[in-house]
């Protein structure tokens, strides 16, 4: 169920959208160690699902065998910023989720409406405790501002330029041991892009939200913004 006005509660609620490589995660991780928030990785279980259906031979091109099959893994996520997010059926996944093979999977997936019903709903109720319980939660995605949490009271849109994201997502490769050439980095970010634009707007702020273009920033700088957004500075 949306969430309607009285659910603002006391709790801070800040939205991060934005497109692949510009930085959500480092961003959002950030802040909310900045404010003592919790952090929700939206990407991680619509990732995590993926893992699930490849490693169960669900062809992840079927939309029907998806939908079917969405709702039989248990999903877990963490929400420690300085902590490992996201568990199926017990399994604590890490870097099974960031594999080449759930990439190119991975929008596909989150395409079935089945799928978005199910994790949109489960990222509603992770937003409802933290704000009930306090003191609340940073958000990162592709549809936050929009759908999950449209009343969240601080909306940011990431951006950065293409190049500089496959710069950032090739410099995470490397470090993870499966580097290759900037420009077939670029194409699979592009097609990513593209292929997420059918279903969420990857490329475009929500209505309400500030665009923050991280191009020239470093890393703390764009949580600093961020932070003073948040608080109203
Ligand atoms: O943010 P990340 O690159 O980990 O997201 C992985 C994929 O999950 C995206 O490419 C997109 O297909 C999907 N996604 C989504 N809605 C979100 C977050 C991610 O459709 N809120």
């Amino acid at each position: 169920m949306s969430p309607s006005q009285d659910e603002r509660g006391g709790g801070i609620v800040i939205a991060i959208d934005g497109p692949s490589g510009s930085g959500k995660s480092s961003t959002s991780r950030g802040v909310a160690r900045r404010l003592g928030l919790r952090y929700l990785d939206t990407g991680a279980q619509y990732r995590a699902l993926t893992w699930w259906m490849l490693e169960h031979g669900v062809e992840t091109t079927d939309a029907d065998a998806v939908a079917a099959a969405s709702l039989l893994p248990q999903l877990a996520s963490a929400t420690d910023p300085d902590g490992y997010g996201i568990t199926v059926d017990g399994r604590v996944l890490v870097d099974e989720i960031r594999s080449a093979e759930v990439d190119a999977a991975v929008s596909k997936v989150a395409g079935v409406h089945a799928v978005r019903t199910r994790l949109i709903e489960a990222q509603r109720e992770c937003v409802r405790s933290a704000v009930a319980e306090g003191p609340g939660i940073v958000v990162e995605g592709r549809d936050i501002a929009e759908v999950v949490w449209p009343i969240a009271p601080t909306k940011v849109y990431l951006t950065a330029d293409q190049a500089v994201r496959a710069a950032r997502r090739e410099a995470e490769h490397a470090g993870a041991g499966r580097g290759r050439e900037a420009a077939v980095t670029l194409a699979e970010l592009a097609r990513r892009d593209a292929e997420d634009a059918k279903t969420t707007r990857p490329l475009d702020a929500a209505p309400g939200a500030v665009v923050v273009d991280g191009t020239h920033l470093t890393l703390d700088e764009v949580v600093e913004e961020i932070v003073g957004l948040a608080k109203g500075r």
